[in-house]
């Protein structure tokens, strides 16, 4: 029979969770069980729901993940919020340690003016949307969408660039993906000629990368706009693209980009640097974006130059970081959107709370490609592991038995055999539509789906 030294519960089954499960999992000479608890009722977080799906080969990630999944000792718990439907002191009682991985859900703000209005959208719930995620909200975005055909999207980072993508890309280029049936009819029938990128700081400073940026420039009907204005380079931008590569490459694309020829293309993405958003302007609705220059003072800081110009748009997508929300019993830095940590170990008032660790974008912010939350998965682990191997990890009280406390709980909760189940019926769903797969959205149906086959 088998023995497991280590109880370990992690909470949130995304990249993270399951790079520590496999890292807690595969140890030579230690047996550990690990049960990892997802709010959603299938595993692999923002690769699922994250990851934009015509990035098919990022996305494959998942096979990866999945093979974890199989792993002895490894157990998934979907549909199960902990901090609502199970506390964390409850799992605190029944495990030896608990591994916070859940990621960063929630949106920064720009605090302008207008920024509430009809048709000013968060980026995380349009990509949530895109992906199929069960808690998108659905009818604010395909609302939103509706009708527009210029769009302002707000940030100069991956997020922006793949937003931008998926709204400017040719009716139809979507069509293999594994997006909903109703995303992708929605997507079809936008009116969208023109998508606006901001950025406030200027192209040596923009995050996105190189690769992600040259894909824009690929897609079928569309005419990048770089004005030639916003490549002069000032002594800040200079340093920045001598020091960084990324930059220098990033700032060649563009430059190549602003020197092509009109090519009177049906769509157009329009690049523009140094402008830095004060208000979304419009009656209720958003009817446009009003913009400031800025530049770099001597100081190196960024400043507004007063000089203004407005964008007309019917849609606002803001896109300026994910940001992390606070689980019931730890705290959350309110600056950062983390939980304060001493790597990877949570601390409240600096002291380590024994037990409880954090790894990923809650514990340090959103962050690196996904194969950086590996790094910092098992960077966790190592924490833990030495903890343990110390006699520092608290005595468990609980019986050892989550199945009973979920059933107590009345918790309609998925496993792993449910994400099997799940999995089969969304690649025979898009094989009927001939495509390798379409998610399945609706909570409802990825529980009955799990539970039923
Ligand atoms: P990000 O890279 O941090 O970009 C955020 C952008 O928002 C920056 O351009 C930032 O400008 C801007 N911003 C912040 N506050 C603003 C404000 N008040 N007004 C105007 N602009 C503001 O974040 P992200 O794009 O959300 O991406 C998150 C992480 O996921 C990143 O590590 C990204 O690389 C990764 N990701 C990767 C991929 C991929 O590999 N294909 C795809 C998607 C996401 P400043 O720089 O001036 O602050």
């Amino acid at each position: 029979m088998r023995m497991a030294a280590l109880r370990v519960a992690i909470v949130g089954a995304g990249p993270s969770g399951i790079y520590a499960a496999e890292a807690l999992s595969s140890l030579p000479d230690l047996v550990v069980d690990v049960d990892i608890f997802d709010a959603l009722p299938v595993p692999f977080g923002l690769v699922r729901y994250g990851v934009a799906p015509d990035h098919t080969s990022i996305r494959g990630v998942r096979d990866t993940l999945d093979k974890t999944l199989n792993n002895e000792g490894v157990r998934f718990f979907g549909n199960v919020r902990v901090g609502v439907d199970i506390s964390l002191n409850e799992l605190s009682d029944d495990y030896d340690a608990v591994l916070l991985t859940y990621g960063a859900s929630s949106d920064q703000h720009l605090g302008v003016p207008g920024e509430e209005h009809k048709g000013s959208i968060p980026a995380t719930e349009l990509v949530s949307w895109y992906c199929g995620n069960p808690d998108a909200q659905r009818t604010l975005i395909e609302d939103s969408i509706r009708g527009v055909s210029s769009v302002v999207v707000i940030g100069v980072g991956n997020v922006a660039v793949d937003v931008a993508r998926i709204l400017v890309k040719a009716p139809g280029a979507l069509d293999e993906t594994d997006m909903p049936q109703h995303v992708l009819d929605a997507l079809s029938n936008t009116d969208i000629t023109d998508v606006h990128i901001v950025g406030r700081r200027g192209p040596a400073q923009a995050s996105f990368t190189t690769k992600e940026l040259r894909e824009l420039g690929e897609l079928s009907g569309v005419e990048v706009l770089v004005d030639p204005d916003d490549l002069d380079m000032d002594a800040i931008s200079l340093e920045a693209i001598a020091s960084n590569k990324v930059a220098a490459r990033n700032v060649e694309v563009l430059r190549e980009w602003s020197s092509r020829a009109p090519q009177n293309l049906p769509r157009r993405l329009h690049f523009h640097f140094f402008r830095r958003p004060l208000e979304l302007i419009g009656d209720n609705a958003v009817e446009g974006v009003v913009l400031e220059r800025t530049e770099f003072g001597e100081d190196g800081q960024l400043r507004g130059t007063g000089s203004t110009e407005e964008i007309a748009a019917q849609l606002v997508v803001r896109s300026v970081g994910y940001r992390g929300v606070p689980i019931v019993g730890i705290e959350l830095d309110e600056r950062s959107g983390t939980i304060p940590n001493n790597a990877g170990r949570v601390t409240r008032e600096g002291m380590v709370v024994p037990g409880i660790y954090v790894a990923g974008w809650i514990k340090r912010g959103p962050s690196g490609i996904i194969g950086t939350n590996k790094k910092c998965a098992v960077a966790t682990v190592d924490a833990l592991l030495a903890d343990y191997a110390d006699g520092s990890l608290p005595a468990r009280a609980g019986a050892g038995s989550i199945v009973s406390l979920l059933e107590e709980h009345e918790i309609d909760f998925s496993t792993t055999q449910s994400w099997r189940n799940v999995d089969i019926a969304e690649r025979e769903l898009g094989q009927s539509r001939g495509r390798e797969r379409t998610t399945i959205h609706e909570r409802s149906d990825l529980l009955v789906v799990g539970r039923n086959g």
